[in-house]
């Protein structure tokens, strides 16, 4: 049997959320008439402690839609250099709002916030491009599943808001980070103007995302998203598998970091140096190596999908798919393969 850690991304849908897909409620959406979507964006705005949310196809549909919101051409983002909204989204910042950016490093994705505070330049006259607003990415995806540190998420609010910055949150795994710290959705929420997160992640529903902020800003972002093109019909039946994961799929997310963990030190066991266990956050491993697509290549022969971030680094992830037994073969073929390239 096949186990494939590559994403997350790849669950596919349970018996349980096809039935409820099957059975939900719709109307037409571009109308404003689909109940089921209507509840979705209902429930997530509660959620994320914000006025109003809009339902997308995409994360980055949902992050590019919020960037746009607060970052006019010309005006200047900030972000890690490792932050998805710059390395994933294939410039949609730049090609469709003439967003500029300007990155900083940082180990692992956490931030810091006195490193960003040294990096604002709000209202820099006509010389200099003006700093608007900073985005987070919470988990941090190519850092490794890293959570941020509530307390530096405060402190960068307190100092963007002093600046007059604006704060968007990249939370396509919010529900990860929350399920390690605890910290309300809500209380996360609020810190941002505008929050993305996503559903079709740990959280293993097909297809969608979610972009909460003010009633105004949401009203904005519809228009936008149908301009896009990402204005659809009957699509309670994909919203419909977005209710049934956040009923029944939020609170197992601990399962999959607990697997990450084991899956951690089982390849921390076979090849020291790898990885530290310990930086294993959330439901994302990743591993050191002399060279990530040898591994990925020798995994596949036998049985195991993960994937190459980098050249010398690659990465393996826990999901609704997966359970113990999975895990434990997962373990047993990096273990040996590892062995092997050693
Ligand atoms: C997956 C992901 C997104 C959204 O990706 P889509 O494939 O567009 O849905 C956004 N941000 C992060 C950090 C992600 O991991």
């Amino acid at each position: 049997m096949t186990v494939d850690l590559r994403s997350d991304t790849v669950t596919r849908p349970t018996a349980a959320m096809r039935a409820a897909m099957v059975a939900a409620p719709v109307g037409d959406d571009v109308y404003g008439e689909d109940p089921t979507v209507n509840e979705l964006e209902r429930r997530v705005a509660e959620l994320l402690g914000h006025e109003a949310a809009l339902f997308t196809p995409t994360g980055s549909m949902a992050n590019q839609l919020g960037l746009r919101l607060l970052v006019r051409p010309g005006q200047e983002l900030l972000c890690d250099v490792d932050a998805h909204v710059v390395r994933a989204e294939l410039g949609a910042a730049a090609a469709l709002s003439g967003i500029t950016t300007r990155t900083w490093s940082a180990p692992r994705g956490r931030i810091d916030a006195e490193q960003v505070a040294g990096m604002m330049r709000p209202d820099a006259g006509p010389y200099l491009v003006s700093t608007v607003a900073v985005t987070v990415e919470d988990t941090h995806n190519f850092g490794g599943g890293t959570v941020q540190p509530f307390a530096e998420l405060e402190r960068l609010r307190e100092v963007t808001a002093a600046a007059g910055v604006l704060m968007h949150l990249d939370g396509a795994r919010l529900w990860n980070a929350h399920a390690v710290t605890g910290v309300a959705l809500s209380t996360y929420g609020r810190l941002f103007d505008t929050v993305s997160v996503c559903l079709s992640k740990g959280l293993g529903a097909p297809v969608g995302s979610l972009l909460a902020a003010s009633a105004e800003r949401v009203a904005e972002a519809r228009v936008w998203r149908k301009r896009l093109g990402g204005g659809m019909r009957q699509v309670g039946i994909l919203a419909a598998g977005g209710l049934h994961a956040l009923d029944h799929h939020l609170d197992r997310l601990a399962e999959d970091h607990k697997r990450a963990r084991r899956l951690a030190e089982t390849v921390a066991a076979a090849a020291p140096g790898a990885l530290d266990p310990s930086e294993v956050d959330t439901n994302i491993v990743v591993i050191r190596v002399p060279d990530a697509k040898a591994l990925v290549a020798a995994c596949r022969e036998r049985g195991l999908l993960i994937g190459a971030l980098d050249a010398t680094h690659a990465r393996a992830l826990t999901h609704l798919d997966v359970g113990d037994d999975e895990v434990e073969q997962a373990g047993q073929v990096l273990s040996e393969v590892l062995a092997s390239q050693r």
